[in-house]
C-alpha cells in the first residue's frame, strides 16, 4: 500500500462540484471561470503563433517579451519598475508559481500563517515541503485581518505569511494601510511573504488595489502572484507569473525548472502580442466586472438570500439563513444544486475550523448575461424557511 504524502486530502471542492453541476444540468455558479471567451484577438494571435511555428520551449524564464508586458503593466498600475530578467517568471498558472514559492522558503518544521477562508492549494503546497500551516482566522463579516490574532500566531518558527487580496472567496480587499501594518509586524523577523493577487485588476467601486508590488519594504520579501487565466478571461490556459527580488527570483527558478520548466510557448506570445496592442485591456477590466456584479445584485435583492456586494474578484457570497438555516453550507450547496438547479461553492471547505453558524455559500458571475438572469431566476424562486 502507498503510504500517502497529503492523507486528509480528497479530490477538490471545484472539481466536486462542477462534476455535480454537469450531472445534473445545473447553472453552473461554484467553480470560477467565466462562461464567454477571452478577447478574438487573442484567440486568434494563439492560432497564428502555433502556424508561425513557435510551438518548442520558450526560455525557463518565460518569453522575453511577455515579462517585458508584464514588466511594463506594474510599471502602469503600480507605479513600480520591476527588471523583467531578473524579477519576472512566467509560469503554467498562478497555482505553479504559489507551489514553487512556497518550495523556495519553507524547509521541514517551518511554520506558514494562512488566513481563512483560505485558497485550498497553499496548505497542501506547504505539508509537501515538510511546513505546517497555522491558520488565523479572519473577522465573521468583513474577512479582515484581526491584527491580535496574526500577532499571537507568529512563532520563532513562523517563516511565511500567504496574503491573497482581493480575496478568494470573500471579494474582500487588503488596504495600504494594513500593508503598512503588516510592514511593522515582521520588520525584524526572517518572515517572507506570497501575495496572491490573481484578482488584481478586479477591484470595484473606484477602489485602487492595494499591491504588495507598491510597496518597497513588503516587497523586499515578498513573491507576488497573479494569473493571466483571471484577468484575459482564458483560465484553461493555465498561464500565470510571480515577480519577487532578485535574489528570491534566483532561488525559485531553481525549483520552477524542475517542476515544469516552462510554460506553453504560443500562448506566451499571444499574450505578448495582446498585452502589448491592448493595454487598455486592463484598465477596462473593473466596471467590465462590476457591471456583471452589479447586474446579478440587482436580480437577486428580491430573494430570500442576504448579501453584501464584494470590492472585488468575481465571487459574491451570499447569506441563506433565512432559506434553510438547518442546512450546513456544504448540505445546502448539494441541496441548491439537485433542487433548485445551481451549483454553488461551500466556504466551510477553506477553514481549518469553519465557524460555527455560518451560512454563506459563494456564487461566480463571471457569467454571460442570460446565465446570471436564468440563475438569479431560479435562486429568486427558493423559498423562505416555513
Ligand atoms: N489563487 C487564487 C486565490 C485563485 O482563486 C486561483 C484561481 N483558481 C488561483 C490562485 C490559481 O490560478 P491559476 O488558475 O492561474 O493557477
Ligand atoms: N480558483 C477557482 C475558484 O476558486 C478554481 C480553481 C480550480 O478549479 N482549481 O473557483
Amino acid at each position: 500500500m502507498i503510504t500517502s504524502k497529503l492523507p486528509n486530502v480528497g479530490t477538490t471542492i471545484f472539481t466536486v462540484m462542477s462534476q455535480l453541476a454537469a450531472q445534473t444540468g445545473a447553472i453552473n455558479l461554484s467553480q470560477g471561470f467565466p462562461d464567454f471567451d477571452g478577447p478574438q484577438a487573442l484567440r486568434d494571435a494563439v492560432g497564428r503563433h502555433i502556424a508561425d511555428g513557435h510551438n518548442q520551449y520558450s526560455p525557463m524564464t518565460g518569453l522575453p517579451a511577455l515579462r517585458q508586458q508584464v514588466a511594463a503593466k506594474i510599471a502602469r498600475s503600480y507605479g513600480k519598475q520591476v527588471d523583467a530578467d531578473g524579477e519576472v517568471t512566467i509560469t503554467p498558472g498562478a497555482t505553479q508559481a504559489i507551489f514553487c514559492a512556497i518550495q523556495t522558503v519553507i524547509h521541514p518544521g517551518d511554520e506558514v500563517i494562512v488566513f481563512d477562508p483560505c485558497y485550498d492549494s497553499y496548505e497542501p503546497s506547504v505539508e509537501l515541503a515538510g511546513g505546517r500551516c497555522v491558520h488565523v482566522q479572519l473577522g465573521l463579516n468583513d474577512f479582515a485581518i484581526d491584527w491580535q490574532k496574526l500577532a499571537d500566531a507568529i512563532t520563532p518558527r513562523t517563516r511565511m505569511i500567504i496574503l491573497n487580496s482581493p480575496h478568494n472567496p470573500s471579494g474582500a480587499l487588503i488596504t495600504r494601510a494594513e500593508l503598512d501594518q503588516l510592514a511593522a509586524l515582521i520588520a525584524n523577523r526572517d518572515i517572507y511573504l506570497i501575495s496572491d493577487e490573481v484578482y488584481e485588476h478586479l477591484v470595484f467601486d473606484g477602489v485602487k488595489h492595494a499591491s504588495v508590488l507598491a510597496h518597497e519594504e513588503l516587497y523586499q520579501r515578498a513573491f507576488v502572484v497573479s494569473s493571466f487565466g483571471k484577468t484575459y478571461h482564458v483560465t484553461g490556459w493555465k498561464t500565470g507569473y510571480v515577480v519577487a527580488p532578485p535574489a528570491l527570483t534566483a532561488e525559485l527558478r531553481k525549483i520552477h525548472q524542475y517542476v515544469s520548466f516552462c510554460g506553453v510557448t504560443p500562448l506566451q506570445y499571444a499574450l505578448a502580442d495582446f498585452m502589448a496592442e491592448h493595454p487598455e485591456h486592463v484598465e477596462e477590466l473593473p466596471a467590465f466586472y462590476q457591471a456583471k456584479r452589479d447586474l446579478f445584485c440587482d436580480l437577486l435583492e428580491p430573494s430570500n438570500f442576504s448579501f453584501e456586494r464584494v470590492g472585488g474578484t468575481y465571487f459574491q457570497l451570499v447569506d441563506y439563513s433565512k432559506i434553510r438555516p438547518d442546512l450546513n453550507d456544504v448540505d445546502m450547496s448539494l441541496w441548491m444544486t439537485r433542487e433548485h438547479g445551481v451549483a454553488t461553492i461551500p466556504i466551510s471547505v477553506f477553514y481549518q475550523e469553519p465557524p460555527h453558524g455560518q451560512r454563506l455559500v459563494r456564487l461566480c458571475f463571471a457569467k454571460r448575461e442570460d446565465t446570471l438572469r436564468q440563475a438569479a431566476e431560479k435562486l429568486c424562486m427558493i423559498k423562505r424557511y416555513a
